[in-house]
This record gives structure tokens, sequence and C-alpha cells, in this order.
């Protein structure tokens, strides 16, 4: 897939928008009222786990800018609750977001990376 420009507005058709709405399948580890969280289709860790606002934002500097107070803490809160309630606070886990064009992002739906379940080794391809 091409990356995304997340300067662009927000598009409903986009895969996560329609998991959101129960048009395509994923594997649920938690709701809440402002957060989904599953696994990834195509994990790179042994556990790989993506949160999502439940809003339309395309990406962190869209929700940073825009979200609510409320739908920030409760994601913010979401993706912790997530990482507690699979234990992985004491193995440790890594967390990351891709924004636009350099960093790659396909998906136009602010996610969350959670990788864990393995030493995940330098933070950076070298
Ligand atoms: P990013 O490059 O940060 O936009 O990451 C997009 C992620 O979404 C990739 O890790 C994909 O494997 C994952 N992905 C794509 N489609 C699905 C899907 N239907 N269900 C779960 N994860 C998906």
């Amino acid at each position: 897939m091409m990356p995304i420009d997340a300067t662009l507005p927000y598009d409903d058709s986009n895969i996560f928008a329609r998991i959101l709405r129960g048009e395509l399948p994923c594997k649920k580890v938690h709701e809440d009222a402002f957060s989904l969280a599953f696994h990834d289709i195509n994990p790179q860790a042994p556990l790989h786990i993506l949160v999502i606002p439940k809003g339309p934002y395309v990406s962190w500097d869209d929700f940073s800018e825009r979200g609510s107070d409320a739908e920030i803490a409760g994601f913010v809160r979401a993706v912790g609750q997530v990482a507690r309630d699979l234990g992985l606070v004491a193995p440790g886990y890594r967390l990351l977001a891709n924004v636009g064009l350099d960093s790659h992002q396909e998906i136009p739906h602010l996610h969350v990376h959670l990788f864990a379940g393995q030493k995940l080794g330098p933070m950076l391809a070298r």
C-alpha cells in the first residue's frame, strides 16, 4: 500500500472506519466508549495490537488538534489499559504511531501499534 498524506481530510471509506461500523471483522481485545483495540492482521511481533479512537481522526496530528479532552483522555487510558490487561507492563512493550508520508502510514485513521512478546531490539532498523 502507498503511504497516506496526513494533511488530507478524513475519508470514512478507510479500513478502520469499516471495522468500526462492523462492515469488516476484527479480532477485538478491548472496546470502550472512545476506543477499539484489535490484533493486527499482519503481526510484526508475537503480539501486535492496534488501538484506535472511535472518532474520525486521520492521524495523531489530527487527533491532538481536534480531539476533545474526553476523547484524548479516553484513548490514552485505553492504550495503557490494553497493555495492563495483557500483562505487558512487567515484560515491557513498544508503542508506535505513524503519521503521514515519511513514516509510511498506510491507513488514514489514527492507530497506535502495540508490540510485545519478545525482545524488540533497537527502535529503528539499522
Ligand atoms: P500503518 O503503516 O501504521 O498505517 O499500519 C497499518 C497496519 O494496519 C498494518 O500493520 C497492517 O497490517 C494493519 N492492517 C491492515 N488491514 C487490517 C485489518 N483489516 N485488520 C487489522 N489490521 C490491519
